[in-house]
């Protein structure tokens, strides 16, 4: 097959409609550009140079692996979120946009240190230091493969002199008290799961789901709560949509004042929080 970028672009919109993706263009430019070896921002550039056949080839081994339903993060090893990119590997869940919103809301909140459980990419917490200067963090995840993303993530955003990171179920390895608590842990019902987009398959099922009720995270990062935060220092984790009031109950059972449910952009509930009295 012998054709201009703009002629690969045009293929892969056509393959992924069918599939289909949410965003079929968006996604068609994002692997044209890896398969061609040409930067995202520079594509509209080159739209009538002439494709190779290798970078014709390269588009077809990435569409055929999309088809598939392989997530494109999975492919060119790296998602935007907030305001940085981020490693992704099959060990972490991928940041979503959805999750800024707790990022956004945390920034909302004055603090020295922060504790992020379960951080996989580190994208939530890496993102908080990067726009806090003077604040130190520590990031726990089970996975040991998903904190060694998280390390190289730290060193691009330069904050690893300013990141603990600690292989921990939950407080378990955590010590001493903190402004701000965040987490997006797993939090998808056992029988929820067979609904779930197949690309979800891809990440790790650690990440997803609790194999239970969806709660069990909660009940132990609302417990623990009060006993690792300062006085005034403020939890704040993701639920799925369905779950605000379920887990503004273990907020207050916890002992936890001002707690609150937060919608996303979308206008679901997408984030709990409550601040120690
Ligand atoms: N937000 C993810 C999803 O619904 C779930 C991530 C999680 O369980 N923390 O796809």
């Amino acid at each position: 097959m012998k054709g201009t970028i703009a002629a690969l672009v045009k293929r892969a919109v056509e393959v992924l409609q069918d599939i289909p993706v949410n965003d079929p263009v968006k996604e068609a430019r994002l692997l044209v550009s890896h398969a061609a070896g040409i930067r995202p921002d520079r594509l509209t550039l080159e739209l009538r140079e002439d494709a190779t056949e290798e970078q014709a080839a390269a588009l077809e081994a990435l569409l055929a692996r999309r088809q598939a339903r392989e997530p494109v993060s999975h492919m060119l090893g790296k998602r935007a979120f907030y305001n940085h990119e981020f490693i992704v590997t099959a060990d972490t869940l991928d940041p979503r946009p959805e999750t800024e919103i707790l990022v956004s809301l945390a920034l909302g909140t004055r603090f020295s240190n922060v504790l992020d459980m379960g951080t996989g990419t580190g994208a939530i917490i890496l993102s908080l230091l990067a726009e806090t200067p003077n604040a130190k963090g520590v990031a726990t995840d089970l996975s040991s493969a998903a904190l060694t993303v998280a390390v190289q993530n730290a060193e691009t955003l330069e904050v690893t002199n300013r990141l603990s990171l600690l292989e921990s179920d939950w407080y378990t390895e955590v010590t001493g008290t903190f402004d701000l608590i965040v987490s997006n842990p797993p939090y998808i019902a056992l029988n929820e799961m067979p609904s779930l987009a197949p690309e979800l398959s891809y990440e790790p099922r650690m990440a997803l789901t609790d194999e239970a009720d969806g709660l069990t995270a909660y009940r132990k990062i609302a417990a623990g709560a009060p006993a690792h935060l300062n006085t005034d220092g403020w939890l704040m984790v993701e639920i799925g949509w369905q779950q605000g009031p379920d887990v503004a109950a273990l907020f207050e059972d916890a002992g936890l004042i001002n707690v609150a449910i937060k919608p996303d952009l979308d206008g679901r509930d997408r984030v709990v929080i409550g601040q120690k009295a």
